[in-house]
C-alpha cells in the first residue's frame, strides 16, 4: 500500500492523473521473423499458427490509422517482425507510411528491430514521433530469452535513435521466469539511460502455445501493480504503458494500475498477434473512471515531415554487424526441434 501511495503521489506531481495516452498497435509485417525471442509467436522457428503476412500497403495503413484516430487513439505504432531494418524498397515504404500518418496529425511510432544512425535520421525526417525498442528484461536474464542478438545491440539502437529528435519507447515483459532482481535490473537499465525513455511499456507475458514460454504461469495483478508503481517512481516523467496482458485483468485491476501511475494503453482488439480488449470497452472504462484520452503532441512537438525530394539523407546500404551471440537456450532449442517435427508431420 505504501508503494502504491508513493507511486500515485509522484504520478500526480508529474502528470494529469485523469489523462491516458492511447496508442493503436498495427502489425505492418507479420510473422516469419528470424529471431528466437522465447515469448514471441512471430518467430518462424516455432510452430504457433501465426500466418505470415508481407508488408502492408500505404493506403491500407492510412485507412487503419484513420479508424484508430476516429476511435480515440492519438498514436499509431507500426510493428514489423524484422531483426533489423534493411535499406531498400520496404524501408522506403515504411518511410512513406510515417509521412502519411504524421500528416493525419497523429503521433507515429515504429518498432522495426535494430536500426543504424542513418536509418534513425531518415525516420526522423519522415516525421517519426517515437521509436520502440524494448530491453525486455535485465541484461542477465536477456540471455535466457533471446540468443540471436545481445543486450548491447538494443542499447546501441536506442543510442542511434537518441541522435535524432525521435522519442524513445522502451520497456519489457514480466512473467518470463525471471527473478524479482531481473525486473529491478531492467528498471535500473531503463532509468539510468540519459535521458530516460519518454515511454515505458510494461507487458505481462501472454504465453502463446508453441512458443518456448507456453507453460509460464500468468502474472498476477499484484505483480503487475508492483511493477507499474515502481516504474512510475523511478521514471517520474515517463509515460508508463500498460501493455500486453490486459485481457486477463479485471476493470478494478486496471483502475489500480492507472492509480499507481500507468498513463498509457494500447487499444485495438489485437496486440500484433495476441488478443487485447476492444477499444469500446476501454472507452467505457475511461468513462467510468473519469479518464480522458490524451491529445496528440501534448508532451513533445509535432515533428515536421521533410519530403524525400528536399532531403539530404540517402540510403547508405549499410550492413552493420549486429551481434549473434553463440550461447544456446535449452528451452528455445527444444521448442525449435518440436516445431520442425510438427511442421514435417503437417506437410506429410
Ligand atoms: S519479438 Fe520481434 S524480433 Fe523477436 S521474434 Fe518476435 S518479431 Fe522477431
Amino acid at each position: 500500500m505504501e508503494l502504491l501511495y508513493e507511486a500515485a503521489t509522484i504520478h500526480r506531481q508529474h502528470h494529469d492523473p485523469n489523462t491516458v495516452q492511447v496508442s493503436t498497435l498495427l502489425s505492418i509485417k507479420t510473422g516469419g521473423c528470424p529471431e528466437d525471442c522465447g515469448y514471441c509467436p512471430q518467430a518462424s522457428r516455432y510452430h504457433t499458427g501465426v500466418e505470415g503476412e508481407g508488408l502492408m500497403t500505404v493506403p491500407h495503413v492510412k485507412a487503419q490509422a484513420l479508424r484508430a484516430k476516429a476511435s480515440g487513439s492519438s498514436r499509431v505504432c507500426m510493428g514489423a517482425a524484422w531483426r533489423n531494418v534493411k535499406d531498400g524498397p520496404e524501408f522506403e515504404q515504411v518511410l512513406e507510411m510515417v509521412r502519411t500518418i504524421n500528416k493525419l496529425d497523429m503521433e507515429v511510432c515504429c518498432t522495426l528491430g535494430m536500426l543504424t544512425e542513418n536509418q534513425a535520421k531518415r525516420l526522423a525526417e519522415a516525421g517519426l514521433y517515437a521509436y520502440n525498442h524494448n530491453l525486455d528484461s535485465s541484461e542477465e536474464y536477456y540471455k535466457e530469452v533471446i540468443s540471436t542478438r545481445g543486450y548491447q545491440d538494443r542499447l546501441d539502437t536506442i543510442a542511434n535513435v537518441r541522435k535524432t529528435n525521435v522519442t524513445v519507447c522502451s520497456g519489457g515483459i514480466i512473467g518470463m521466469g525471471e527473478k524479482l532482481e531481473d525486473r529491478a535490473g531492467m528498471l535500473v537499465a531503463l532509468s539510468t539511460l540519459n535521458p530516460q525513455p519518454e515511454s515505458v511499456p510494461i507487458n505481462a507475458l501472454v504465453a502463446v502455445e508453441g512458443t518456448p514460454m507456453e507453460d509460464q504461469k500468468p502474472v498476477s495483478i499484484w505483480e503487475m501493480l508492483r511493477m507499474i508503481a515502481t516504474t512510475r517512481i523511478v521514471m517520474p516523467e515517463t509515460q508508463v504503458r500498460l501493455s500486453a496482458g490486459r485481457t486477463t485483468m479485471s476493470q478494478e485491476g486496471q483502475a489500480m494500475c492507472f492509480f499507481a501511475g500507468a498513463n498509457s494503453i494500447f487499444a485495438g482488439d489485437k496486440l500484433l498477434t495476441t488478443p487485447n480488449p476492444d477499444i469500446k470497452e476501454d472507452m467505457k472504462l475511461f468513462e467510468l473512471l473519469g479518464l480522458k484520452p490524451q491529445k496528440p503532441f501534448l508532451k513533445h512537438v509535432h515533428p515536421q515531415t521533410i519530403e524525400p525530394e528536399e532531403s539530404q539523407l540517402k540510403p547508405l546500404g549499410e550492413k552493420p554487424k549486429w551481434t549473434r551471440p553463440k550461447h544456446k537456450i535449452e528451452r528455445n532449442e527444444e521448442k525449435k526441434k518440436e516445431s520442425i517435427k510438427i511442421k514435417r508431420e503437417v506437410k506429410i
